[in-house]
């Protein structure tokens, strides 16, 4: 797809239509940022279910096309977001569905190529970085048109906390997660600022301290939060569905955002050949650029264990 303009109106295939997949589309569809939406599942009855569930409501947003379909319908579709797979369960790491998840993508992803082979593969289904890593295998997509949603709800996590705890609007608060979606992944609190001031600075604008303590406090609830919602209800969906349309907009609309979204590094502080989240220029190309931020010392060592989990796990599966 070329940069300046599209030659239809905005399309998104969404392969996986259980929790992630029809929140991403019932978001996508209040939006209002596309014009058609096309629902792929191997339960053909759930895609149907869900677009006729969305249908009905059409008459309250802007003019868009749901409907239930299938791999052909993926030609032109601008963005095929992926979010087909095995969810955690009470008890399970992201990483326990790495083998299972990419026998899935084995399948699918090589049935979107046969109909689409311009567009942008945009992967939600867990463990993230990983199955973005086999999607750009499996695809033989160039690394910029192939992009995770990463550790863009972590992100979002963690300026809900902040947000909460300074009191103040989470969309005034510039703080990334970084590194894997899961277990090892890493808070840059040498970025975060609020009001373009660095955050313990901050704090004396706020009038308290926030001390290693109190920010690494923070950072396990923002870590720990899929288990605890997990544990609550059994899945976690609404956020990602938003998280999920942002990074559709800033394609759609080529903002040129920064977002914490997973992609193929190279060389990033010595990260090589692995799919992780670092702040990310996406425009309708997909992603522009990686931006190699300031990190410290200490962040960019918990960055490089991050890739060097995953990149054990990525000699396992045979890609
Ligand atoms: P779900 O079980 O509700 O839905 C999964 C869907 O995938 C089902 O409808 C199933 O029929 C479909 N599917 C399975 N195999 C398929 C195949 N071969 N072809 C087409 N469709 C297939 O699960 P969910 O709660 O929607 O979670 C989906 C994925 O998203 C999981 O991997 C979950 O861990 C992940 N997730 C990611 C994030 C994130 O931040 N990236 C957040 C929450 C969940």
């Amino acid at each position: 797809m070329s940069a300046s303009t599209y030659s239809h109106a905005p399309k998104i295939a969404v392969v996986g239509t259980g929790f992630v997949g029809s929140s991403f589309a019932y978001s996508l569809m209040i939006h209002g940022t596309v014009s058609e939406i096309v629902l792929i599942d191997i339960d053909k009855k759930r895609a149907e279910g869900e677009a006729m569930d969305l249908n009905h409501g059409v008459s309250f947003v802007r003019p868009v096309r749901v409907w239930a379909g299938d791999y052909q319908d993926c030609q032109d579709a601008n963005i095929v977001v992926v979010t087909a797979g095995l969810a955690q369960k009470l008890g399970e790491s992201r990483l326990d569905l790495a083998t299972n998840n990419v026998e899935i993508f084995r399948q699918i992803i090589p049935k979107i190529k046969e109909y689409n082979r311009t567009g942008i593969l945009l992967v939600a289904t867990n463990p993230v970085d990983l199955m973005t890593y086999a999607a750009l295998k499996l695809s033989g997509f160039p690394s910029s048109r192939v992009i995770g949603s990463g550790t863009i709800l972590d992100t979002s996590r963690l300026r809900y906390v902040l947000g909460e705890h300074l009191k103040v609007d989470p969309r005034n608060v510039h703080a990334y997660i970084i590194g894997e979606h899961g277990d090892s992944e890493v808070p840059a609190w040498s970025l975060a600022s609020v009001a373009g001031t660095r955050l313990r600075d901050y704090s004396a604008v706020y009038g308290q301290e926030l001390d290693d303590l109190y920010l690494n406090n923070m950072f396990e609830q923002v870590k720990n939060a899929a288990y605890k919602i997990i544990k609550l209800k059994g899945r976690t969906y609404y956020a990602i569905g938003l998280g999920l349309t942002r990074i559709v907009e800033s394609i759609i609309r080529d903002e040129n955002a920064i977002l914490t979204v997973s992609s193929l590094l190279h060389d990033y502080y010595g990260v090589d050949d692995i799919c992780l989240s670092v702040p990310t220029i996406v425009n309708r190309n997909g992603i522009r650029e990686t931006l190699k931020l300031p990190l410290t010392d200490d962040e960019i060592i918990k960055l490089q264990s991050s890739a060097s989990t995953l990149k054990n796990i990525v000699k396992s599966l045979i890609l």
